[in-house]
Order: C-alpha cells, then sequence, then structure tokens
C-alpha cells in the first residue's frame, strides 16, 4: 500500500492537528491516544512515512528502527511503567484493524491488561 500523506498521523507530524505529546525526538514523536483504552495509552510513531510495521522492517533505516524501540521504553519510564510492567503492539492490515496507516505502536499500562487477547469466537 502506498502511502497516505493526508491520514490523521501525517497531519499530526505536520502540526495540523493538535496532539498532547509526550516525548519528541528527531526520529519519533509519542502522544496520548485520543481514546485511550488504559490509564496509560500513548502512541509512538516514526517521523519516516512507513505505513506499517512491515513497511518500516523492509524500507527503515536500522537508527529509526532503534529509534522506535528506545522511544517505547521512554515512554514508559516517563509514565512510571516499568515497575508494574506494560504492553507494546502494532496492528498491521485488515484483521489486525489497523486503522491509521501510518505506522505506530501502542505503549498501554497502568492497571492488570489481562490476556493480550479475547477467546477466539466460533463460528
Ligand atoms: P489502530 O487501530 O490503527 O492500531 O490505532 C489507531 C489509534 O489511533 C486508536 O487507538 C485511536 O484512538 C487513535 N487515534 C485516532 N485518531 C486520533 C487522533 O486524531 N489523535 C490521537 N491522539 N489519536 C487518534
Amino acid at each position: 500500500m502506498a502511502y497516505d500523506d493526508n491520514n490523521i498521523f501525517a497531519k499530526i507530524l505536520r502540526g495540523e492537528i493538535p496532539n498532547t505529546t509526550v516525548l519528541e525526538t528527531d526520529q519519533v514523536l509519542c502522544f496520548e491516544d485520543i481514546n485511550p483504552m488504559a490509564p496509560v495509552h500513548v502512541l509512538v510513531i516514526p517521523k519516516g512515512k512507513y505505513v506499517d510495521w512491515s513497511d518500516m522492517a523492509a524500507n527503515g533505516s536500522p537508527e529509526e528502527v532503534m529509534a522506535l524501540f528506545q522511544a517505547c521504553s521512554n515512554v514508559a519510564e516517563i509514565k512510571g511503567l516499568d515497575e508494574g510492567g506494560y504492553r507494546v503492539l502494532s496492528n498491521k492490515g485488515v484483521d489486525a484493524r489497523q486503522e491509521v496507516p501510518h505506522l505506530h505502536l501502542h505503549v498501554v499500562g497502568g492497571r492488570d491488561l489481562k490476556r493480550m487477547l479475547p477467546p477466539d469466537i466460533k463460528g
């Protein structure tokens, strides 16, 4: 899929839509999710134009990838999640219900997050 410059996170990166920033570096922007699923729910995005995880894995530089990993860890520390723990996840594509076609990692925590996925629903 080609990168869409009009996706909502591209607009946030250009400053066209406001966000509540937790951390920003030359490589990443980390901001509060508008619809938090846990007491802490921060989105970590690269400033580079990557549609999803696979796109960045194929086309990102090692420095960009490392910056993304490091940012998740730094966000967790800023939010005081290190002791209790936290979850990092990224949705890619239809089955994962990715809504925004700019790679983003969800950093969630601040409560017991339960099992990672709900049980499969048969039929
Ligand atoms: P996805 O389903 O693509 O993995 O997650 C997209 C996330 O982006 C959702 O958790 C949603 O709440 C968040 N989101 C969508 N639009 C906005 C927005 O305009 N601002 C912020 N801060 N988060 C957004």
